[in-house]
């Protein structure tokens, strides 16, 4: 299906959202395989129409949009009319998910808004407190595998803050910290850095692909792979317009004149940022985050494990290993059949029957690759001067081999374009675009991830893999988890990738992860992010005393956003508008639309 010359990835030259001129050569690589695996057109019209949000007319919506347009300017506000575009990574949509997991218009916007300056944010929320229009905002709006751009609630108004607000507003070399808008990618960052000549000194840390914004990827509590990791444990201060419009300034941002806003997240009196993130009580527009120092050396390592069994004693090698930071990063355990989707190959080069590919299948081919045949692969990284190392290192590998069948990959020994280097990179501070080559297992490729926190422990590795591996099979679905592994806990993320195009394959998906988000709370495990269709079940888990956080949550909500205009159902938080009208989607709503009955039409006849 791939057209024989696909337009160029606009760079960062051109886009905030482009490609450093240096991945140039990966992005055309990739979006041709991207391409190949596309079985319809990229473009499809909007059967159902314009999505007009519930609560308002046509002519009520529209008449609103001119406000906004002469508000703002016309070409700041686009509506949602007719076509809608997929693309992929690179050149992503911000109207819509293209990795649907419902049908593709459930969740949509019915237009886009741009706003240019802090104060434009302000007039926007205050035009869609007007209007009770409902407003989502998105920084980059890649948030891919948790519902990329696409709002909750179908017809809202994606404010797209990236566009026009994308700069790096300070990078302070004495103290490693740094203030972004918005629209600026790890991409963007790091490069700067590089063009300041600060890369020797200072470090960011990036997740996987860095096409994400660091203010986006932060308030999602998404993680990195350098002992920075966690990403919003190591911001400091926000900058958020709140949704009826006022402007606060969070931590030592709140004293003006103070020079501490980056060094010091805390300030005076309660903490509250943590009730931006992973909710709908504001629009952060500036962001301070640290960076890390160069550790004076680096030196990445990679070990192979024979069999599934080996994962539980291995997680409890780690587990005093980590704690004690001799394994010094946020290190990636990695399923082996996941090293051989990475390659970027559709599953049907190895093998086309139906159901989870076969273990000698897998193993056979992974014989021809770097890691040979194995069960579970380790990826990490040693820091400091070369004895520092060596002191650490060894201690590692004493320990590692403690498994019968452990084997050390020595880095001499692979291809300059193995997988390894791309982890090497990341976890060094660079970020890379191999990750998303998994995505082409399937035609169509989409993923969703579910991604449960345990402790570092064998028992719970086994407890969960095993629920996976169950459900996956049930399902007929490839198992590819990668537990990575934080200072005391772990994430098991668990990608499905499937065919969007494949309606039976869509809700075999929802029907995987939801069976899964259910078997792991009954295990005493909960979710740390979800996608948008997911965010209900997930926030119902989260149930101690008969549900006292989301009552919480909502007593918040109701006082920070008494119309509901921001993110609606973000996270499973419901604006009082909406409450009791069924648009929560729950444990049985597979293939459910993901709309409600209707909202109140204003705060005010709503009984709180
Ligand atoms: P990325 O920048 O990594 O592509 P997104 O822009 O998709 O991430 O944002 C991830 C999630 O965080 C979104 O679902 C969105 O609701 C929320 N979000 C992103 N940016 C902001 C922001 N500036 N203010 C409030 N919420 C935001």
């Amino acid at each position: 299906m791939a057209p024989p010359s696909l337009p160029q990835t606009p760079t960062l030259a051109s886009a905030h959202t482009g490609i450093p001129e240096r991945l140039l050569h990966k992005a055309t690589y990739a979006k041709s395989l991207i391409y190949d695996g596309k079985t319809v057109p990229d473009t499809y019209s909007l059967e159902r129409g314009l999505p007009i949000p519930q609560g308002i007319s046509k002519k009520a919506f529209l008449s609103a949009i001119e406000e906004l347009k002469s508000a703002i300017g016309n070409e700041n506000v686009q509506l949602n009319e007719k076509e809608v575009k997929n693309g992929w990574y690179m050149e992503h949509p911000n109207t819509h998910d293209m990795m649907p997991l419902l049908d593709a218009e459930e969740f949509i916007a019915s237009a886009v808004v741009y706003p240019g300056s802090v104060a434009e944010v302000q007039l926007i929320v205050r035009w869609a407190n007007q209007h009770l229009i409902p407003l989502f905002p998105i920084s980059i709006g890649r948030n891919l595998g948790y519902g990329g751009a696409a709002p909750r609630v179908r017809g809202s108004v994606t404010m797209d803050l990236g566009r026009r607000m994308n700069k790096i507003l300070d990078i302070n070399a004495e103290n490693y910290t740094c203030l972004v808008e918005p629209g600026v990618t790890y991409y963007a960052l790091h490069e700067e850095l590089v063009r300041r000549g600060l890369q020797d000194k200072m470090w960011i840390d990036c997740p996987d692909l860095g096409g994400g914004s660091v203010i986006g990827n932060a308030l999602d509590r998404g993680v990195g792979y350098t002992p920075y990791g966690d990403h919003w444990g190591m911001h400091s201060g926000l900058e958020v317009v709140l949704p009826t419009g006022e402007l606060v300034r969070t931590g030592m941002g709140a004293l003006e004149g103070a020079n501490t806003w980056q060094c010091f997240p805390y300030g005076f009196g309660p903490y509250n940022d943590g009730i931006f993130s992973q909710s709908n009580f504001g629009i952060v527009t500036k962001m301070g985050m640290t960076l890390m120092p160069n550790p004076g050396g680096y030196e990445s390592f990679m070990y192979t494990f024979q069999h599934d069994s080996d994962l539980g004693p291995l997680m409890d090698i780690i587990r005093p290993l980590r704690i004690s930071n001799i394994l010094e990063n946020v290190a990636q355990v990695r399923h082996g059949l996941q090293t051989l989707s990475v390659k970027g190959h559709p599953r049907t080069k190895y093998w086309s029957g139906k159901g989870p590919m076969p273990e000698s299948v897998y193993r056979e081919h992974l014989k021809e690759t770097a890691t040979g045949d194995c069960a579970w692969v380790y990826y990490g990284m040693a820091y400091g001067p070369p004895h520092i190392r060596a002191h650490k290192l060894a201690i590692i590998d004493s320990e590692f081999h403690r498994i019968a069948g452990c084997k050390k990959i020595d880095p001499a020994t692979m291809p300059k374009d193995e997988y390894f280097w791309s982890r090497d990179r990341i976890a060094s501070g660079t970020p890379d675009l191999e990750e998303l080559k998994w995505v082409n297992w399937m035609p169509n490729g989409a993923h969703i991830a579910f991604s449960p926190v345990s402790p570092i422990s064998g028992k719970d590795a086994e407890a969960l893999y095993t629920m996976a591996k169950r459900r996956h099979t049930e399902q007929g679905f490839d198992l590819m988890p990668a537990f990575c592994v934080g200072l005391r806990e772990m994430h098991l993320i668990v990608e499905i990738v499937y065919d969007a195009q494949d309606g039976d394959m869509r809700r075999r998906a929802e029907r995987c992860l939801r069976d899964m988000i259910d078997d792991a709370a009954a295990l005493g495990y909960g979710e740390y992010r979800t996608h948008l269709a997911l965010m209900d079940q997930v926030a119902a888990t989260y149930n101690f005393n008969d549900g006292a956080l989301m009552k919480l949550n909502n007593t918040l909500k109701d006082a920070l956003d008494p119309n509901g205009i921001l993110a609606p159902g973000r996270c499973g938080i419901w604006p009082a508008r909406y409450r009791g009208r069924g648009w929560e989607l729950t444990t049985k709503d597979t293939g459910r639309s993901s709309e409600g009955d209707g909202v109140a039409k204003k705060a005010g006849e709503v009984k709180i």
